[in-house]
C-alpha cells in the first residue's frame, strides 16, 4: 500500500524498521538509507524472508540536500521517516519540500556546532525572547509551516515517546477526560539496569547535551529556567518502584504550551541513578561534553564525539538490560465544573523488547511511535497540509495503534501528585 523512505539505521531506526516489517499491509516497500550503508544491508539481511515488506538500501549523507533530493526522486516514497539525528531535520525537510513528499521525525532541530556564530546569534536572541537556553527549540521547524501548507504536504514533528506518545496522551486526555487541562507533569522513568557504570540509552551526544543543560518549566504563560538537576522528586512508579527524578527542559513543553488551551503549568521529570549523575558531572567538569572542536596534535577533534566512540553503543545494550520503563503524564484540570486528575502511562520491559526486536526499551519506546507516526500519514489519517506537533492531530487512531503494536497504555484516576524540592535544600 505504501513506500516509506527511512533515513538513519541506529538504535531507534532499527526498531522502527522492524516494526514497519511487522506491518507489511501498510508498509509494502521500504528503503533504509543511512550514512553507513553496511548497517542497512546487515539489517535487511536479518529481516528478509521473515517479512513480506520489500526492503531496499542506500547510502546517503543527510546533511546534503542534493543527495537527499536525488535519493527521494529516484525512490519516489509516499513519505520520509527521519530517524537520523536532529542535526539533519532541516536538510531532510528541505528535500521533502522540493520533491513533494510528506515528512515525519522524532526530535526537534539542533545545531551540531553550537559555536557557529550565525546560529549562535539567532540562539542568543531566542534565549532572551523566550527565556530558556536549551540548544534545541521548535522555531526552526515551525518556520516551515507556510511552505508545507502551500505545497499541500504534511510534516509531523516528534513522533517518538517523549515527545510523541506524551503529546498524543495530552490530546487524548483533553478529548476524553477534561474540558480544560491545567497542569501536565511528564514522568519519564527508566528502571532498567545494563550493568555498566556509565552508558547512555540513546545517542550519547544528544542524550548528554539534553541532560547536562539547564532545566525549565512552563508556568502562567512564561518559562522558568532552573539549574541542571536543581529540582528533584521521588516517585513510586507502577511495576518499577520508587525512583529519584529530576526536572529537565524537554521539547514537548514548548509545543504543549502553545497547543493545549488554558494550560497553566507543564513540567518534565526524568529518573537518573547516582552513578549516571556522578559520571556525567565529572565528564562535564573535564570538558568531555564540549561540542566545539579542539586541536589535538594539529588535528581538530570534538570532545563529545570522542566520548561517543568510547561509550557502549546504545544498540548493544539490548541483551544486557533488565527491568522496565514507565513513561507517562499526570494531568489535572476540570470536567463538568469539577476538578479531576488522571495519569496515562505505559510500562515496557527491556527484555521483552529484546526478545521481539533485539533492542532495549528506550529505542523500542521511540521506534514504535516513529512507525506509528509514519503509518498515520501514509494511511491518510493524519494528512493535513502544514507542520504539526502530535497533540494537534486526532489522538484516537494513534492510541489504538499503540495498543496494537506493543506500547499498551493505562489510565489511572486520582494518581499521587509529584512533590518536588530543591536539591540544595536537602541537607
Ligand atoms: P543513533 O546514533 O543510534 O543513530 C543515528 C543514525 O543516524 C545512525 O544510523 C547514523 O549513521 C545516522 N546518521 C547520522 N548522521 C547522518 C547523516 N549525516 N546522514 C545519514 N545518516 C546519518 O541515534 P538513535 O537511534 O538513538 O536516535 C535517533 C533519533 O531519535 C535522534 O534524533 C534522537 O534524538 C531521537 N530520539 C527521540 C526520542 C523521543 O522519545 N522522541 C527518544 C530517543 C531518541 P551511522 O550509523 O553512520 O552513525
Amino acid at each position: 500500500m505504501s513506500r516509506l523512505l527511512i533515513i538513519g539505521c541506529g538504535g531507534v531506526a532499527q526498531v522502527a524498521i522492524r516494526k514497519c516489517c511487522q506491518n507489511s499491509e501498510v508498509f509494502t516497500e521500504i528503503m533504509i538509507a543511512s550514512r553507513t550503508k553496511s548497517k542497512c544491508d546487515d539489517l535487511k539481511a536479518k529481516l528478509e524472508g521473515k517479512t513480506s515488506t520489500k526492503i531496499e538500501t542506500a547510502k546517503v549523507d543527510a546533511d546534503n540536500v542534493e543527495e537527499l533530493k536525488e535519493l527521494i526522486n529516484a525512490y519516489k516514497p509516499d513519505a520520509v521517516l527521519n530517524v537520523a539525528l536532529p542535526y539533519q531535520d532541516l536538510t531532510i525537510m528541505d528535500a521533502c519540500l522540493v520533491c513533494g513528499v510528506d515528512y515525519i521525525d522524532t526530535a526537534n532541530y539542533e545545531c551540531e556546532d553550537t559555536e557557529d556564530p550565525k546560529w549562535r546569534a539567532i540562539y542568543e536572541k531566542r534565549c532572551k525572547e523566550l527565556g530558556f537556553t536549551a540548544y534545541f527549540d521548535y522555531s526552526w521547524q515551525w518556520a516551515y509551516q507556510e511552505k508545507f501548507k502551500e505545497a499541500g504536504l504534511t510534516a509531523i514533528l516528534g513522533s517518538g515517546f517523549d515527545p510523541g506518545v506524551t503529546s498524543v496522551y495530552s490530546a487524548y486526555a483533553l478529548k476524553h477526560y477534561f474540558d480544560e487541562i491545567h497542569t501536565i507533569d511528564i514522568l519519564d522513568c527508566n528502571g532498567g539496569d545494563h550493568g555498566y557504570p556509565f552508558a547512555t540509552n540513546f545517542n550519547p551526544e544528544i542524550n548528554l547535551r539534553e541532560v547536562s543543560a539547564n532545566g525549565s518549566y512552563w508556568t502562567d504563560g512564561h518559562w522558568v529556567e532552573t539549574k541542571p538537576m536543581e529540582w528533584r522528586a521521588q516517585y513510586n512508579f507502577d511495576q518499577v518502584g520508587e525512583k529519584d527524578m529530576y526536572l529537565l527542559h524537554h521539547e514537548e513543553i514548548e509545543s504543549l504550551a502553545k497547543n493545549i488551551p488554558g494550560i497553566k503549568r507543564i513540567r518534565f521529570f526524568m529518573t537518573f541513578g547516582q552513578s549516571y549523575l556522578t559520571h556525567m558531572k565529572c565528564l562535564e567538569d573535564v570538558g568531555m561534553l564540549r561540542t566545539d572542536p579542539i586541536m589535538v596534535d594539529g588535528k581538530e577533534i570534538v570532545p563529545i564525539q570522542v566520548l561517543k566512540e568510547l561509550l557502549p553503543d546504545p544498540a548493544s545494550l539490548g541483551p544486557r538490560t533488565v527491568g522496565k520503563t514507565n513513561i507517562g503524564c499526570i494531568f489535572t484540570g476540570v470536567k463538568d465544573g469539577k476538578e479531576k486528575s488522571i495519569y496515562i502511562y505505559n510500562v515496557c520491559d527491556h527484555q521483552e523488547c529484546y526478545k521481539e526486536v533485539e533492542s532495549q526499551a528506550i529505542s523500542y519506546t521511540t521506534g514504535v511511535p516513529a512507525m506509528i507516526g509514519a503509518m498515520m500519514v501514509v494511511k491518510g489519517l493524519w494528512k493535513k497540509p502544514g507542520v504539526f506537533n502530535l497533540e494537534e492531530m486526532d489522538p484516537d487512531p494513534y492510541m489504538e495503534a499503540l495498543n496494537k503494536f506493543g506500547l499498551p497504555w493505562q489510565v489511572v484516576e486520582n494518581p499521587v501528585p509529584v512533590d518536588c524540592y530543591k536539591t540544595e535544600d536537602e541537607s
